[in-house]
């Protein structure tokens, strides 16, 4: 089958309408026609290069949110018409240790990409900036139901991202969470943590976006550009949630932790993140990364999501305007994340 994508035709190099092939619906697959894409800092730092070379062309998009058209003689989890979602993971092994423990996004055999990935029949997946995705139904999430699709859509990698190291280092009420970044994983971190039950501070780079940040569920707000900020703050937090798509200094962030707190970094920037051992020996701090998060967890925040009335906010754009939002993505100027609308790429 044939679909209308925007694709990233090399490195470093705009998007631009095309067409894809996706394969035929075998008897495990869903087809989905997309209705929203989210555009994530993973999808520009691909394109950009910034981790290495990819397989060009590139049709970016790992968070997707459409409607089952058509499935394999196998599925029994979705139907024809269901509305459903697509994250970051497209498949996995399913039998090793990771994958047996609901870990996939760890397999040991590599989980496979929603785009720019090998997927297990060889071929190169091709992500969610595009009217169609076939996919694996082991891999296709349930939508909750009267829950707005185009706010839904970035949960499927900011939601699940910034889920996931919330709840396996115990954010809820009596815990003090730092946000470091308030983009689009930051402000999804920021009401997870807050329907959790936590007190959350955001520490963004300015106080620019202070007034959306308490909106969002923020108790407090500090400029990192600041260093009265690292003064106040020391030794306040039991886990800080680090979301920046650039290296930041390790040593002062780990300075705001509490004994025994956590400094999680789920921002994946091209550049090392080093650390002075001081930092981590003195109070007993543990410094630590997170990636995505399982397919029942996604689920399960979901249905989190779905029960506490929470969506990203998102700035819904057509097909035609992704390298603008590229380029404001790029200089902090998201509010909080541009979703595009995947009826524009017919
Ligand atoms: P985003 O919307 O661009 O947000 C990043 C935020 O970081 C910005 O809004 C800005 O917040 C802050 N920031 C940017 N450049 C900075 C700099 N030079 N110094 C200090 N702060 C800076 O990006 P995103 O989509 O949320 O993604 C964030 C990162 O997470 C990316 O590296 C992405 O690849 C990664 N990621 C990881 C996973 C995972 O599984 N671990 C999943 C998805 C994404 P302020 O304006 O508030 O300072
Ligand atoms: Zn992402």
């Amino acid at each position: 089958m044939r679909v209308h994508a925007y694709a990233a035709p090399a490195a470093g190099e705009p998007l631009a309408r095309t067409t894809i092939e996706r394969r035929d619906v075998g008897p495990a697959d869903v087809l989905i026609e997309i209705e929203y894409a989210g555009i994530c800092h993973s999808d520009i730092h691909t394109v950009n290069g910034d981790w290495g070379p990819q397989p060009f062309p590139v049709v970016p998009g790992h968070e997707i949110v459409g409607t089952v058209r058509e499935i394999g003689s196998d599925v029994t989890t979705h139907r024809v018409g269901d509305r459903v979602g697509v994250g970051c993971m497209v498949n996995s092994c399913g039998e090793c240790a990771n994958c047996r423990n609901g870990d996939e996004q760890y397999c040991l055999s590599g989980m496979v990409p929603t785009y720019a990935g090998t997927d297990r029949d060889g071929t190169t997946t091709q992500g969610g900036y595009s009217t169609h995705v076939v996919v694996d139904a082991g891999y296709v999430l349930r939508v909750p139901d009267g829950i707005d699709p185009a706010a839904t859509a970035p949960l499927l990698c900011a939601g699940i991202t910034t889920y996931s190291p919330l709840r396996r280092w115990g954010a809820g009420p009596g815990t003090r969470v730092a946000v470091v970044g308030l983009g689009g994983l930051g402000h999804m971190a920021v009401k997870l943590a807050h329907a959790m039950g936590a007190e959350v501070t955001v520490l963004s780079q300015s106080l620019k976006k202070q007034e959306d940040g308490l909106r969002l569920g923020a108790d407090a707000y500090f400029a990192t550009s600041d260093p009265d900020t690292f003064t106040q703050l020391a030794g306040r937090f039991d886990l800080i949630v680090n979301t920046v798509s650039a290296a930041v200094d390790v040593d002062a962030y780990l300075s705001l932790l509490a004994v025994d707190g956590a400094l999680v970094n789920v921002g994946a920037p091209a550049d090392p993140l080093p650390v002075n051992a001081m930092s981590l020996i003195g109070g007993r701090r543990t410094f630590a990364g997170s990636m995505i998060g399982g397919i029942a967890e996604t689920q399960e925040m979901l249905d989190f999501c779905a029960e506490h009335g929470l969506g990203a906010d998102v700035e819904v754009i057509a097909a035609d305007r992704v390298n603008e939002a590229y380029e404001r993505v790029l200089a902090s100027d998201v509010r909080y994340r541009f979703v595009i609308d995947a009826s524009t790429l017919r």
